[in-house]
């Protein structure tokens, strides 16, 4: 902390004399400091308008003190403290009434001086530390404190309505262009930055809002940033109200949608649909002959989950800018020599999570696009620097060239994949080019596929049932059904790669059909067996290829309709990344599912760097936290995922009505740490594994229930 502050230490030395100014300036630069100076009082505002100073040193010759009094409308005097330049007695107290902090006087005795800043500042630092802990004293409890290590994309905001002490995450400076460090403002910085035309509507969406006369309190606007440009952003927040009902605090999210939904609002590029778009254009135009073949290289960054979401976040940005400036560089060379190679342009755009792909149209030779991805690993050479931090990343890298059997864009993408994982499985940080022997692994596939028919149509599939228990009294209060195949390959193939195979062979929707009634038919059973006890909600988990039919609202109620089970006690989870940029038809069902009566929830919350705004934008019930989310938590200081974050994460669920699941708890001291941080629900080893319905009742639902 003292070290981040320490870079931070940026004073405003304020007086009229300019011999004074300069020599006070040039003393506190030469003890460390970073030091900008103001004549007057107008400059000092706007200096604070543009930048985040840890300390003004005013002079006296400002005594008519409002400049003083203004600074102190925006800003607290525990996070900016002034210190007051005097004479001797010249209107000291009416200073310090007006909110300076402490006072030098003149002549200056430095050393004297330096100890006053430094107490100051250290005060400010204590200060800082504690909001960003969330140990702020008890009945001022931040809801949202110390997220700023969080690398959503989002900024997060907290209004307290009462003081009026507004937390914006350390996006917000990104986003309005200001270099600093504050997470505090007041609401008036935030209202000063909507643009004013529509400053009227988002007030009477607040007030409504606030009024009670809304649900939820959301809002499109311009923002104006410091340098002038205006930015798209979303708002959302709701209100929490005290016992009494008054509102005492607002809290959400803003997301800056100016980039639109064709480019990736972490870095700027192009994302998957682009790719394939551009893919499926140039697969034609070669088909056809118009134009030399291509090749795809598929960019996977190696142990990157290991990061956790803040510094992936702003690694995932860096990277992006320095594959951008390799495929720049490239593209230049190849317009102009294009004797090199028959390269006419390249793509670039982000697949989503840690993976970037690569289109060469016209590549001459597959040493064409070799050169592109060997230019690449060696750009990942040099360690990324990231606030004051340095990050080896490695990359793998998965090549295929256009052959005839290329029909569709996934057909490249596919063979890209494979090679991609060659590469991986051959010790990363290298690149594969996808080649005949590679074909092996793609009957392997098929197979596989076959092997999944068969499954369906011979009853092969079973279905799991893992408790979701309740932190407090620890009872089960739902059940979470997972697919199983016990006898395909067991042991040596895990559920994911099944889940996998079935997704891209589109099987998935009929196998996840089959696991929902299976499941509703079985549930049905337990309320046979403990008519008396309460009814336990069932999660069931559905793919991103289910949400994308339009009829998944339909085959659900008829579901739940035959097996006789309520809408309200079906869950459905679906997992994060499928909501990262979620296609419209997603959307839709959700919105359908949700008319209606079946609940859903976010899944795997954590992984991916799904944005916090639709956590508002959808209509979810639960949240689950993923459970290497769980884990980096509980091992304390080895990452950047702070209690604060959790609870942040967590408070900000309760506030949009959301039940809170923390997923794979293997022991007392996770299930204590997750209760403790305000985590409704949990679910994992400790409580018990997955089991087979028949299991289930011969044992925990047992011992619950009779
Ligand atoms: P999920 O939905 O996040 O399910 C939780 C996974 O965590 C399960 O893995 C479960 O066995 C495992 N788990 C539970 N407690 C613990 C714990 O304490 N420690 C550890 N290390 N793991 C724990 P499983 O059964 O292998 O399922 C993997 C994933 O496959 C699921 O993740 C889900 O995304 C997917 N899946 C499972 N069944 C279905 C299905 O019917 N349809 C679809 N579309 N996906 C499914
Ligand atoms: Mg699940
Ligand atoms: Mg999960």
């Amino acid at each position: 902390m003292s070290e981040a502050l320490a870079t931070l230490e940026h004073l405003l030395v304020v007086d009229p004399e300019p011999d004074a100014r300069e020599s006070i300036s040039n003393r506190l630069r030469n003890s460390g400091y970073q030091v900008s100076s103001a004549s007057a009082g107008k400059q000092v505002l706007e200096q604070l308008n543009t930048a985040t100073f840890a300390l003004i040193l005013l002079d006296r010759a400002l005594t008519d003190l409002q400049t003083l009094k203004q600074i102190r409308t925006k800003h607290s005097a525990a996070l900016l403290p002034v210190i007051y330049l005097t004479d001797g007695t010249n209107k000291l107290s009416e200073a310090l009434d007006a909110g300076a902090n402490d006072y030098i006087a003149r002549p200056i005795d430095y050393p004297v001086a330096l100890g006053r800043i430094r107490a100051q500042l250290d005060r400010r630092a204590a200060e800082l530390a504690t909001i960003r802990a969330g140990r702020a004293s008890e009945q001022d409890t931040l809801t949202i404190p110390g997220h700023t290590d969080v690398g959503w994309t989002d900024v997060i905001w907290d209004w307290d309505l009462e003081s009026d002490r507004t937390y914006l995450s350390e996006r917000w400076a990104d986003l309005i262009g200001l270099a600093g460090c504050s997470v505090f403002y007041s609401s008036a910085d935030f209202f000063a930055r909507v643009h004013p035309a529509d400053l009227g509507n988002v007030q009477t969406a607040l007030n409504a809002h606030r009024a009670g006369e809304t649900a939820d309190f959301a809002a499109e606007f311009r923002l104006l940033r410091i340098d002038g440009q205006e930015r798209l952003v979303r708002a959302r927040a709701r209100v929490v109200r005290d016992a009494a009902g008054v509102a005492t605090r607002l809290t959400g999210s803003l997301t800056d949608f100016t980039i639109g939904h064709t480019r990736d609002p972490l870095t700027g590029l192009p994302m998957r649909q682009h790719l394939l778009d551009r893919l499926s254009v140039v697969l034609e135009q070669t088909r056809a002959g118009e134009t030399g073949p291509m090749g795809v290289l598929l960019i996977d960054l190696d142990h990157f989950t290991e990061h956790g979401a803040a510094i992936g976040a702003a690694l995932i940005a860096s990277v992006a800018e320095r594959l951008e400036a390799v495929i720049r560089q490239q593209d230049n060379a190849w317009r102009v020599n294009p004797h090199l190679a028959g390269g006419q342009s390249v793509t670039l755009a982000r697949l989503g999570g840690d993976r970037f792909g690569v289109l060469i149209e016209g590549v001459r030779t597959s040493s064409d696009a070799i050169r592109v991805a060997e230019r690449v690993l060696r750009e990942f050479g040099t360690p990324f620097e990231l606030t004051g931090q340095s990050f080896s990343v490695t990359a793998s890298i998965g090549i295929a060239t256009y052959s005839a059997g290329h029909r569709t864009p996934q057909d490249l993408l596919r063979d890209a994949d494979t090679a991609l994982d060659r590469a991986k499985s051959y010790g990363r940080d290298r690149w594969e080019i996808f080649g005949d022997e590679m074909r092996v692994q793609v009957i392997y596939r098929l197979h596989f596929e076959n092997a999944l028919r068969r499954a369906l149509e011979e009853q092969e599939f079973r279905v799991a049932y893992q408790p979701i228990v309740e932190l407090g009294q620890r009872k089960i209060v739902g059940l979470e059904a997972l697919l199983r195949w016990p006898t395909f390959g067991l042991g040596t193939c895990r559920l994911e790669e099944v889940i996998r195979i079935a997704e891209e062979t589109g099987l998935i929707v009929e196998i996840g059909r089959w696991v929902l009634k299976e499941a509703c038919l079985q549930m049905r059973q337990i309320h046979q067996f403990f008519p008396r006890a309460p009814k336990l909600s069932l999660h069931v988990n559905v793919s991103e290829k289910q949400f994308a039919l339009d009829d998944l609202d339909k085959i659900v109620s008829e579901t739940l309709r035959e097996t006789g089970i309520a809408p309200q006690q079906l869950k459905l989870e679906i997992t994060e990344s499928a909501l990262m940029n979620p296609r419209k038809e997603v959307n839709d069902t959700l919105l359908r599912l949700k008319g209606r009566g079946i609940r859903l929830g976010i899944d795997d919350f954590g992984t991916g760097y799904a944005s916090l705004n639709y956590l508002h934008q959808f209509p979810f019930d639960t949240l689950k936290l993923d459970r290497t989310f769980i884990a980096r938590l509980a091992q304390a200081g080895q990452s950047k995922i702070g209690p604060d974050v959790a609870r942040a994460i967590i408070h900000l669920a309760h506030a949009l009505g959301m039940e809170v699941v923390a997923e794979g708890i293997e022991d007392e001291h996770q299930a204590i740490m997750m209760r403790d941080l305000g985590c409704g629900f949990g679910q994992g080893y400790l409580f018990a594994h997955p089991m087979l319905a028949h299991q289930l009742l011969m044992s925990v639902l047992t011992k619950q229930f009779s």
